[in-house]
This record gives structure tokens, sequence and C-alpha cells, in this order.
């Protein structure tokens, strides 16, 4: 399974002057190369390579990043090519497909740039990369990532990584080929996962992954970005950004300590994982403002994603189920009423009597679905590539 993983480097100031007139000359080449094809309609990699190799290296690159330039640009073109075709870009004698044939692809100065093992090493037990620039190899270039991205760097990367600039800082967004395990074709039975706002993850095993610490983080969070917000100065606009940036940091930290604890419980007790279909999250809320921001704000989709690629990872099979009604529905008797739910964390049936917590009624809910869809056959499908960052 792929995997890419994004760590943050920590150049120099003089490193970080070489990584960007890398970046430049790289996409000053792209560019120049871009519009060379545009006219002599050359497009293939081949074609570009016997057409401007030896211009595309007099531009200041050494062989290996000249020969990823002229992929970039081979690459930008079939993009092209493959949206005109969907008819992404608008249908033939429009306005929109005529700006994006008419004229050649540009790149921006610090468009992304791959780079391969002769042009990067990794030194992990030092946590630095040496990186080739057009200054010269820069060595010792520090870079810092979560210890879940480390961990994975250091076992499984493999092949190219890509250069970025982003927002001020500069990353690598390395390619991992990560080792699954063959998948369990014979679950006992499922962990059904109820997600929601005062209990972010809560399985049908009994495990409640709590949001209240967390939530109250956010309302204080909220608060003090509104009021950076109306202050309007650029400090403060930085500081919100920074602020944000942490935020965001926490919330993956967290998704990614619950996700660990459900796949392991799932594989330890020779379990499936069944998942609620995400789409549904947001018309499913009805509640107070706050809450409906707080909700909105949570990152369920990466939540999600992380515990796709755990699941994948372990072997443990995953479903995605249909979360209608599954917090009004009775879990012992399937009666489904809105009444059945008289408080936010109070399930009690009007049918049985069956009352427990609203949220892990639910999770049975979920469990019993994605049995359902397990023996139905309909496989989920975990994305193909997760960013882990
Ligand atoms: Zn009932």
């Amino acid at each position: 399974m792929k995997l890419v993983v994004r760590v943050k480097l920590l150049p120099t100031p003089v490193q970080a002057l070489a990584l960007e007139a890398t970046l430049h000359v790289c996409n000053e080449a792209a560019t120049w190369l871009s519009t060379q094809a545009f006219e002599r309609r050359v497009f293939s990699r081949a074609g570009l390579q016997a057409m401007a190799y030896c211009e595309v290296r007099a531009r200041g690159l050494s062989a290996q990043p000249a020969l990823h330039v002229l992929r970039k640009v081979a690459d930008a073109y079939s993009t092209l090519t493959a949206n005109l075709m969907a008819g992404n870009l608008g249908k033939p004698g429009s306005q929109r497909h005529a700006r994006a044939t008419g004229k050649p692809v540009v790149f921006r100065e610090v468009a992304a740039q791959p780079f391969d093992d002769r042009c990067l090493s990794w030194q992990m037990g030092e946590r630095t990369v040496s990186i080739w620039t057009v200054t010269g190899r820069m060595k010792h270039i520090a870079f810092t990532g979560s210890p879940e991205q480390l961990a994975v760097l250091e076992a499984y990367r493999k092949g190219e990584s890509d250069l970025l600039y982003r927002d001020g800082q500069w990353y690598l967004i390395a390619t991992c080929e990560v080792a699954e395990a063959e998948l369990d074709a014979h679950p006992a039975s499922f962990v059904g996962v109820d997600l929601g706002i005062v209990n972010i993850a809560t399985t049908s095993t009994g495990t409640r992954h709590s949001g209240r610490r967390l939530n109250r983080r956010r309302e204080a969070d909220r608060t003090l970005r509104a009021k950076l917000q109306t202050k309007g100065t650029k400090s403060a606009k930085r500081r919100a950004k920074k602020h944000a940036g942490k935020e965001a940091r926490r919330a993956r930290d967290i998704n990614h300590k619950i996700s660990k604890r459900i796949v392991a419980e799932a594989q330890r007790t020779g379990r499936g994982i069944a998942l609620e279909d995400l789409g549904g999250i947001r018309e499913r809320a009805r509640l107070r403002k706050p809450q409906r921001v707080t909700l909105h704000s949570w990152s369920f989709h990466q939540l999600g994603a992380f515990i796709a690629y755990k699941a994948k990872r372990a072997g443990v099979p995953l479903v995605h189920v249909d979360p209608a009604y599954t917090s009004q529905e009775c879990s012992q008797c399937h009666h489904t009423d809105r009444r059945n739910r008289p408080s936010q964390a109070r399930f009690a049936c009007q049918v049985c009597g069956f009352v427990e917590h609203a949220d892990l009624n639910s999770s049975h809910n979920i469990a019993a679905r994605g049995w359902w869809t397990w023996v139905r056959g309909a496989e989920s499908q975990a994305p193909a590539l997760t960013l882990i960052a």
C-alpha cells in the first residue's frame, strides 16, 4: 500500500535560499520547456527528452533534476489532456476550453519538484536530509514530523519525494510503500464505530473516546480566533494562522491515537470495523449552533482515513455503512422512532423498553449493519493514497 508522509524541513537561512533558488531554476526550466513543447506540439516524455534535454541541462540542472523537469512537463500535458477528455474544462469551442488549450502550461516559481534517491538522501538518525541544489549539495537540513510519520518514514520510505514550499514553510512529501497484512477474510463480527461531538468515537465494544476536554479547548480556540479576526492587524493574522496550525496538529494527533486503538482492538479480537459513511455526518447534526461548529470543524474525514489505512495495514476488514437513523433505531428490537432518543445521551426504546447510552446503541446498529454489508460482499473501498500530514 502506498502512503505519502509529509515532513517539515527546518532549513537555516542559507539552506532556505538554496532551496528557493533550486525551485526557481527547475520551474523556470519547466515553463521554458513547456513553451517549446506547446510550439512544437511535442508532449511525450521521450519526445521532450530527444528535443530539449541538453538545453534543459544548460539551464543549470544536473542530469536527474533535468529528467524530472522533462517528466513534470510531460505529466502536466497528459493531465491537461485527461481533463479535456473528461470535459472538466468545458466543451470544445467554449471560452474555458480555449483558455486551457490556447497557451502553454505555466509552472509557478515555487511549484513542487520531485527528487529521487540520487538527489536526496535521508539521515533518519540525525533527522536530516542532504539534497541537490543549484548551489551545490546541501547537507544537514533538519526535518521534523510526528512520531507516527517518522516511524512510517523510517520503515517504508521508497522512491521519490517532492520538495514543496507552502505558506512560508518547506516540506518534503515522501512516498512510502507500506507492508500490508493479509486481509482477515473471516472476521468473527464487527466493531461498530459511532462518531459524534460529545464522544468523538464510541465503539460497540464499549470504548468511548471522549471529546469533552477537546471541545472545551476548541471553544477557547474559537473565541481567540474571533478576537484576532476582529482585530485584523497583520500580527493578529499571523497569530491566528499559527494558532490554526497548532489546532490542526492537535486534532491530527488525537485522530491518530483514536484510530490506532480502534484498529488494534479489532485486530486483537479478530473483528472487522464498521464505520459510518461520512457523507451524512453534516446533515445528521441537528444541534445548537456552537456544537454544530464543532462538528463541522472536527476532522472526521481524517479520522476515517486514518482508520482506513491502519486497518488495511493490519489486515482488518473495513466496511462503510449508511448511518441513516442509527441514532433512532433500537439495537435490540430494531424499532425506529425519534422519540426513542429523549436526550442527546440517552436511548430508551418506546416498544421494548431497552435503555442504553445513545452513542453505544448507535454503535451496535452500525456494527450490525457492518456485518450485513460484509456478508453481502460489499467491501468498502479504502482510499488508495492517504496523506499522513
Ligand atoms: Zn426496542
